[in-house]
């Protein structure tokens, strides 16, 4: 049986004009030790669903199956499943052990297993040698790591991650997802992970599943939703993208209604290139961005659209093509993807 399957999973909270749908019909089955995102603009429903697998919420329609088994009307204690959250909630008056034994001593575990099983989940986000310090006088990234060990170390089935790394600077973000990714690992565990940042979804996960307005706006691995994304939506939310719309498609790329191109997929030359399943077409340069890992171009198109070419760093290149210069932007058929329009 899949780790969740929802079904028709739908919740609505009352407000002040009428009802606002939160989750709107999700049908979802994630595989046990799968890494699975949730990813989505502010305000999609993800926290919702979430809220819904541990029970702090009830659905308003629709059922919560976990290894085959329903919990839809179960209490949140009774499911196998825990939760971090963004702001940790570590207890500050406990000592780091006691903050993640808390879970064993509220389950009845003796004082002494407690102590060994703790110590076990602190050495395996190693902070083996905090164990007694408060939580005030950890790093974030610390703090951070002492909630997953609470929480790892009741050995839930699954663990729910709720934007974890969103109070984390940068470099620590980055850091972290590679630990968050080596601990779900190691624990075999299944790990249903909430976030906005597109890239550290892409980074994370096994699947993902992009939410729009409380739906499922596509579900798949992160090479289908960044090289085959199915609508403007994903195509815009995870990553850059060039939208060639409906009515240049045609003289463009040849073919009728929405298509989209990363910009990395287009290169620049001097002269149209020609070739198999090869295509350019004529414009000027706008802006030239460099970016560290490469060179941003803006063209204005001939054809009345504007695109982002994006080349690794090419030091002849980038010396060369500049603001107001004539280029031809090509591009091969196959890189061009074919997007479902709105409301289909
Ligand atoms: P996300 O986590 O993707 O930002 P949420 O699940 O928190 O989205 O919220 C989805 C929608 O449901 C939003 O419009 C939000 O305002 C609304 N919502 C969430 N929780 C409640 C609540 N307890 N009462 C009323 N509306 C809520
Ligand atoms: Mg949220």
């Amino acid at each position: 049986a899949p780790a969740i399957r929802l079904r028709g999973l739908t919740k609505q909270f009352s407000a002040v004009h009428g009802a606002i749908t939160a989750v709107d019909h999700v049908d979802l089955e994630i595989a046990p030790g799968e890494f699975f995102s949730m990813l989505g603009p502010s305000g999609s429903g993800k926290t919702t669903v979430l809220r819904l697998i541990a029970g702090f919420e009830r659905p308003t329609s629709g059922t919560i199956e976990l290894f085959g088994q329903d919990v839809t009307g179960k209490a949140p204690f009774d499911r196998d499943v825990n939760t971090v959250f963004q702001d940790y909630a570590l207890f500050p008056h406990m000592s780091v052990l006691d903050n993640v034994a808390y879970g064993l001593r509220v389950r009845g575990v003796g004082r002494k297993e407690r102590r060994e099983r703790a110590a076990k989940a602190l050495a395996g986000v190693r902070l083996e040698n905090m164990a007694d310090r408060k939580p005030s006088q950890l790093s974030g990234g610390q703090r951070q790591r002492v909630a997953l060990a609470r929480a790892t170390v009741v050995q839930p089935k699954v663990l729910l991650l709720d934007e974890p790394l969103g109070a984390l600077d940068l470099k620590l973000r980055e850091q972290m997802q590679v630990e968050l990714k080596q601990i779900q690992r190691d624990l075999g565990i299944t790990f249903i992970f909430v976030t906005h940042d597109q890239e550290e979804a892409l980074t994370l996960s096994d699947r993902i599943a992009v939410f729009n307005a409380g739906r499922i706006e596509q579900l798949g691995s992160p090479r289908d939703l960044y090289e085959r994304p199915a609508s403007r939506f994903v195509a815009d939310f995870v990553g850059t993208s060039n939208l060639f719309d409906a009515e240049r498609s045609g003289s463009l790329i040849g073919r009728e209604g929405e298509h989209t191109i990363r910009p990395e997929k287009l290169s620049l030359s001097s002269e149209p290139r020609m070739g198999d399943g090869l295509r350019s077409a004529p414009g000027t340069v706008v802006e030239t961005i460099y970016v560290g890992s490469g060179i941003r171009r803006v063209i204005d198109l001939d054809a009345g659209l504007r695109v982002t070419v994006l080349e690794r760093n090419d030091r002849s290149r980038s010396e060369e093509t500049d603001r107001g210069d004539r280029v031809h932007v090509s591009w091969h058929d196959e890189d061009v993807v074919a997007l479902i329009p709105p409301g289909t």
